[in-house]
């Protein structure tokens, strides 16, 4: 490729920022926006998938150095006995963990922050109101009125998309799955030393995962036939509840600890894949704009950032745009279907499950070190 592509990415959460990465030393010249950048939601795992496509653009040593280990599938009985413990097998060959947990916050600064050093900067507060194609470009007017023309245009922009919208039409939307999650972080707790989930009644599960800078990622899920929403003070008051069902140890501490409503992330789970090609002539999508998935395999941000990876490979090895987006899709379907439909899966065991997690949990250990081997394979 010898002239400078132009390409405008819709979106800089972690799909459009690690895209940014990708191609900072590239030969293009790149436009980033951003209606509201601010990452939503407490802590993430990154599997080693993820951690591999990072360390490629010269970002695994900060995610690294801002991450906790977390290498293990631990579940537990409200009381805290163990109902289910195995360890993730740290692959031969790999000189970084198949598995961390951090702040999404320290996950966008870093992704920013090397941006910034990069010189490339977020056009924050405006986004696409209209796209138009012809042969060989996109002509884009943006919501501040400016018009520019750009050689490939990425949607990026999270499960709800506008661009999704706007190109491809109203009909893939994100569907419920009966199931709503409360995430949060909390001061750590030097007995819980690795990520854990208790199992309670009702459908009710809780997660613990430590982060560095002594603090806590903490999430409830709960089938939301249960879930009653009517602003902040009820979230965190059915909290309350949900925790007071747990006896393990540390349950009395994390109660008691609970913040604000406004620090308590809260939201259904649902799903969408757009079915392939995810792309109309030189509108592209990326990450949760093009599939959504609940978080019980950790996925939809490695993904995310696979996609994201995968599409800068193909754009700046081909000289044709049409020829790297079809190879772009013949890379990521199949692989996305199959950690959407695992993901989906488990989330509709757990609500199956009727709030009785008897022994032996919803999960499958074998079906999850399967999933995870899956994950090392090539993409
Ligand atoms: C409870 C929960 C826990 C999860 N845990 C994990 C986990 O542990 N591991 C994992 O891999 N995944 C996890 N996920 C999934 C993960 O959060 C998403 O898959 C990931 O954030 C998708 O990244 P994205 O960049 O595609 O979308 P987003 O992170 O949603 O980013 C979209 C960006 O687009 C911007 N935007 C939106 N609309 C517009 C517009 N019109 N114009 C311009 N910009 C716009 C937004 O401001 C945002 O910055 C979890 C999801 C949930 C709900």
């Amino acid at each position: 490729m010898t002239t400078s592509r132009r390409i405008l990415i819709v979106g800089a959460g972690i799909a459009g920022l690690t895209l940014a990465n990708a191609l900072r030393h590239e030969n293009v010249d790149l436009r980033l926006v951003d209606i509201d950048p601010r990452p939503v939601g407490s802590g993430i795992g990154l599997s080693g998938n993820a951690l591999r496509a990072l360390e490629t653009h010269g970002l695994l040593d900060p995610v690294l150095e801002g991450s906790s280990l977390s290498m293990t599938l631990h579940m537990c009985e409200p009381d805290g006995t163990t109902l289910l413990y195995t360890e993730r097998l740290q692959p031969e060959g790999q000189a970084f963990p198949d598995n961390v947990v951090l702040s999404r916050h320290v996950l966008a600064d870093i992704l920013t922050r090397s941006l910034s050093e990069s010189g490339i900067g977020i056009d924050v507060g405006i986004t696409i109101a209209e796209v138009n194609q012809d042969s060989d470009s996109a002509v884009v007017t943006f919501t501040n009125g400016e018009t520019e023309r750009f050689d490939v245009v990425v949607g990026a922009d999270g499960f709800n998309s506008l661009t999704r919208r706007k190109v491809f039409g109203e009909e893939f939307r994100a569907g419920p799955l009966g199931q709503a999650g409360y995430r949060w972080l909390t001061p750590g707790i030097s007995s819980i030393t690795h990520g854990r989930m208790y199992l309670g009644a009702n459908g009710l599960k809780i997660g613990l995962y430590p982060l560095p800078d002594d603090q806590i990622y903490a999430f409830i899920t709960k089938p939301t036939g249960r879930i009653t929403r009517d602003g902040d003070l009820l979230v965190r008051s059915e909290m309350e509840d949900a925790l007071a069902q747990f006896t393990f140890p540390e349950a009395a501490r994390i109660r008691a600890d609970l913040p604000q409503g406004r620090d308590i992330h809260f939201g259904p789970f649902s799903t969408m894949l757009v079915p392939s090609p995810w792309y109309r002539g030189r509108v592209v999508l990326i990450g949760d704009a093009a599939h959504v998935m609940p978080p019980h395999a950790s996925s939809g941000a490695a993904m995310a950032i696979e996609d994201a990876h995968v599409l800068a490979a193909e754009l700046t090895a081909r000289s044709s745009v049409e020829e790297a987006l079809e190879r772009y899709m013949g890379r990521r379907f199949l692989r996305v279907q199959r950690a959407l439909r695992y993901s989906v899966r488990q989330c509709l065991a757990e609500n199956a499950a009727g709030g009785d997690f008897e022994p032996p949990p919803v999960v499958d250990p074998g079906e999850a070190k399967e999933y995870w081997a899956y994950l090392r394979e090539p993409i």
